[in-house]
């Protein structure tokens, strides 16, 4: 295992949109387990490819619950809304408020190659929403909402 370098708001690699995965192999295997370790030295709920410099749809999530690797997450359905402050890895020392839904269901693939399905609401919701927004080149601040919006 190793540490990775994130990758901070000045960077290009964080506005471009991450290619599928369609090989688990071993460099994957070694990319999650290093980036499961790099979001927990850093203290943060989740991390995307982007955020390590590699455009592959790949994303870790821990809520405290354990750490889940997302491999190619669709969001299937959402629900609700919640309004809370968020933060971003990449964007140090920042926090604003960001509506996400309260509660969305999510497709992927794990790390044996199987499709799973997972609901997850509150700060999963937004956990999921977080990370999988990195793969399409979106940044939490993007999603402020603006006095008088
Ligand atoms: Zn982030």
């Amino acid at each position: 295992m190793a540490l990775r370098k994130i990758r901070t708001t000045e960077d290009p690699v964080l506005r471009k949109k991450s290619r599928p995965i369609d090989e688990i192999n071993d460099r994957i295997k070694q990319l999650a387990e290093d980036m499961i370790e790099t979001m927990r030295e850093a203290e943060g709920v989740g991390l995307a490819g982007p955020q390590v410099g590699i455009l592959r749809r790949i994303v870790v999530i821990d809520v405290g619950e354990g750490p889940i690797v997302m491999i190619n997450p669709k969001i299937k359905s959402i629900n609700g809304s919640q309004i809370g402050f968020e933060g971003c890895l990449s964007i140090p020392n920042v926090s604003e408020e960001v509506e996400r839904p309260q509660e969305v269901e999510v497709e992927f693939t794990d790390l044996e190659g199987n499709t799973q399905t997972l609901k997850g609401k509150d700060l999963l919701a937004r956990a999921i929403c977080h990370e999988v927004d990195h793969l399409d080149g979106i940044l939490f601040i993007d999603r402020v909402k603006r006095q008088g919006e």
